[in-house]
């Protein structure tokens, strides 16, 4: 139970202190032209306590472009599907470079460094649509059922962006198929990537839709999407790599899992208790949004819930 009602003062005093000043610091994403369309100054941040209930305070029922947010859900599912067979084609080690980058990949020999940059990701993606033949509509079809709202979609005009700006992922997947780490064609896994990152949600949809990751691997339902140890597993990657080259900042300050995205949204997990859900579009240089990763340092620190 999250007692919302003693969570609430929290979350706006964060949204008066940290909210009011979203946009004056940092830039929204503007390496695709849909995403930089987006209101700088929009803040949101909820909390969906294991139970159900959700607070939030801010623009919390807006829907945003979820990004890299959906690499969480995607593993999720792979994990379920394929179990840890997976580990033998991405790692699980924190990277330090950018989200994008090649180099790593070459050392490697075509093995991503962890699931959440986007080599990773793109694996993750080519193993769900082996495992599913609909790799996009499958983590949709996840992200509708445990948020409990059905127009959750996809953003077709976001994901067109993405794809005809695409040349860095397309690289990054035709290098790990020149290695034999592709199980589909390129243009596939692709598509599905592009339109799992499309997807708009609004903090109270996402946060609801992650509580998977606070109950150690039951949906909202009650039958169980991951066993415990996938579930830790899925966690502790988020505490080390989900922040792109920042993780290790995101856990000294925030000392919680999670996962971000270039659209400005971070989802965080206090295991056993609740998700937290944070949206504001003006990222810092390495893709994390700076009002979001302001916000649930001030939340951890006045709360004491954390991993920690
Ligand atoms: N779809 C984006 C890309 O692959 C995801 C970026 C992100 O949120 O990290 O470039």
């Amino acid at each position: 139970d999250i007692q919302g009602q003693r969570l609430l003062p929290v979350l706006l005093k964060i949204a008066e202190e940290v909210g009011s000043g979203a946009g004056s610091k940092g830039q929204v994403a503007d390496y695709i032209p849909a995403l930089s369309q987006v209101d700088p100054t929009s803040f949101g941040f909820a909390v969906a306590g294991i139970d159900g209930e959700v607070i939030g305070v801010g623009d919390w029922q807006t829907p945003f472009s979820i990004q890299s947010v959906s690499k969480a859900f995607s593993l999720a599912l792979t994990l379920a599907g394929s179990g840890e067979s997976l580990w033998t084609r991405v790692g699980r080690e924190p990277s330090g470079d950018p989200f994008n980058s090649l180099m790593q990949l070459e050392h490697e020999e075509g093995i991503p460094r962890n699931p959440f940059i986007n080599a990773g990701a793109l694996v993750v993606t080519d193993r769900l649509l082996t495992l599913t033949g609909d790799a996009s509509a499958t983590v949709l079809r996840l992200l509708r059922t445990e948020s409990g709202n059905p127009h959750v979609d996809f953003d077709p005009v976001v994901a067109a962006s993405e794809a005809a700006e695409g040349d860095r992922n397309a690289a990054l997947a035709h290098f790990m198929a020149g290695y034999g780490n592709l199980e589909n064609p390129v243009t596939h896994v692709l598509k599905h990537y592009f339109s799992q990152c499309s997807i708009a949600m609004s903090c109270r949809d996402l946060a609801t839709a992650g509580l998977f990751l606070a109950r150690h691997g039951l949906r909202g339902d009650g039958s169980r999407l991951l066993d415990r140890r996938a579930t830790k597993q899925i966690n502790s990657l988020m505490l080390t790599c989900g922040a792109y080259d920042a993780a290790g900042e995101f856990a000294f300050r925030v000392g919680l899992p999670g996962k971000s995205g270039v659209g400005g949204g971070i989802l965080a997990v206090v295991p056993g208790l609740c998700t937290l859900c944070v949206w504001s579009p003006a990222l810092d240089r390495c893709g994390n949004s700076v009002a979001g990763v302001d916000a649930l340092d001030r939340f951890t620190t006045l709360t004491g819930l954390s991993v920690f």
